[in-house]
């Protein structure tokens, strides 16, 4: 049942003591947290008493790995959003509208940043997903705009909007090459007009992806940087490689090596931090990312669980920690939840393991590619089992009406597409 937001929840009122179980955030690994404790339960043998809470600042679940399509114009924001009540209804999951400003672990009690009473847990979820990294760059704050909320992505959409009017004069600088800034540069690929350069003739496009290491994708094999580089500039894309930024002002970048890269907007897409600061008594890595155990609950906390990007979570039998990605937020929430039905059942908990279920990466409506471990293929056809991915993503959690509602969405007004081939032969000077 939907709860009234403003309802006390006490979890130790005498008169009703009931296991609260509360997961803090409704992204990729809170809802599949809270949906697996669930489903769980349902399939065990035996009856408990408990309220599963999961508390979200909306009602709305943002698809994060669309906003560069919102941000680029090409998808309406309200298609990159599941309405969560109906979901959580049907599994009897209560949605706390509000935000979390501080967590006592100690007293097992949370805080919210308005005048909702404290709540208090039995057994807990953090998975409030990360934040932009700004690595302590001047300017960051006051003049980027992240890559990381819808309003932000619309806030993008407004300056492609208006670049598509006039593209001539300072663009957009996109700072990070990683999968965020790649996907959006290549989106915009398809919607910017380019423009001939007056000093070289060269058909340009008004965007500047700005990487700081060598190469595009770091973490990736070489083939899939190579075949980005290639896709993005053969586009009209600038891009600049091994550009560690120093400042940015509203004029547009200032580089380490003094040179600068005018724009009228910079989109920050430089990394992520685990979201963790309002857990002050946790213990986390320089990223801010919670350490946790194979069975992904905190240190000396284990009714304490933390999963998708504000976790490092390690899977059992790997060396590397997870990348901050949507399916291993995914996979980890499942882990979560299951884990959280045993703890609350007295059963074994069961340790993390995971699924290499590969990498896709869209290259604009019409290119994608698949990363298999080493492997990478490429092709049109990649794209529409990227988009097959992300509607059984929706139909998986949300059920065939809200996808259904979704595609209707999607299907909004969207600029025409400039031209999706190749403009230019234009190769912008590498650095390093
Ligand atoms: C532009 C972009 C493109 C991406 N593309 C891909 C891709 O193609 N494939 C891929 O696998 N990954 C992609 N990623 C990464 C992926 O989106 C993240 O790894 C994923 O969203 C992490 O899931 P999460 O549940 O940990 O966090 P989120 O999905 O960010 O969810 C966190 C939730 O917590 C809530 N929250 C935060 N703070 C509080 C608080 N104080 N109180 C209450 N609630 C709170 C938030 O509102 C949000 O609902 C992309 C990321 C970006 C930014």
């Amino acid at each position: 049942m939907m709860g009234n937001v403003n309802e006390p929840m006490s979890a130790s009122s005498p008169a009703r003591r009931r296991l609260v179980q509360v997961v803090i955030g409704a992204g990729y690994a809170g809802l599949s947290a809270a949906l697996a404790a669930r489903r769980a339960a349902r399939t065990g043998s035996h009856k408990r008493n408990s309220e599963l809470i999961l508390v979200n600042p909306t009602d709305k679940q943002t698809l994060v790995t669309q906003l560069y399509r919102v941000a680029a114009g090409t998808l309406p924001a309200a298609a990159a959003q599941i309405d969560l009540g109906p979901i959580l209804a049907a599994y009897g999951i209560r949605l706390l509208t509000a935000t979390v400003h501080e967590v006592d672990l100690e007293h097992r009690q949370i805080y919210f940043t308005d005048d909702q009473p404290p709540l208090t847990y039995d057994q807990l979820v953090l998975a409030a997903g990360s934040e932009p990294e700004t690595f302590g760059i001047p300017g960051v704050m006051e003049y980027a705009i992240p890559l990381y909320g819808l309003a932000e992505a619309e806030k993008v959409a407004a300056l492609v909007s208006q670049l598509r009017q006039d593209p001539t004069g300072p663009g957009l600088a996109i700072v990070g090459g990683g999968l965020a800034g790649v996907e959006l540069a290549a989106e915009l690929a398809e919607v910017l007009p380019a423009v001939p350069e007056s000093s070289t003739g060269a058909r340009l496009r008004p965007v500047t992806l700005v990487e700081a290491t060598p190469q595009l994708l770091p973490g990736l094999p070489g083939k899939v940087s190579r075949l980005a580089l290639t896709h993005l500039q053969e586009r009209g894309i600038r891009v600049r490689l091994g550009s560690p930024v120093a400042q940015v002002t509203g004029a547009g970048l200032i580089l380490r090596d003094g040179s600068s890269v005018p724009a009228r907007a910079t989109v920050w897409a430089a990394g992520v931090r685990g979201h963790s600061r309002w857990v002050p008594a946790a213990t986390r890595d320089r990223r801010g990312r919670l350490l946790v155990n194979s069975f992904l609950q905190l240190q000396d906390r284990p009714e304490v669980f933390a999963c998708g990007d504000i976790a490092l979570a390690t899977a059992q039998g790997r060396s590397q920690p997870d990348a901050p990605t949507a399916q291993n937020a995914i996979l980890q929430g499942a882990a979560v939840g299951a884990n959280l039905e045993r703890l609350a059942s007295g059963r074994p908990l069961v340790p993390y393991r995971a699924r290499n279920l590969g990498l896709l990466l869209a290259l604009g409506r019409h290119q994608a590619a698949a990363v298999f471990g080493s492997t990478v293929l490429a092709g049109r056809h990649w794209q529409w089992i990227k988009e097959a991915v992300e509607a059984h993503y929706v139909w998986s959690v949300a059920g065939l009406g809200a996808l259904l509602l979704q595609r209707l969405a999607a299907g909004g007004p969207r600029p025409n597409p400039t031209s999706p081939t190749v403009v230019s032969d234009h190769r912008v000077a590498l650095k390093a």
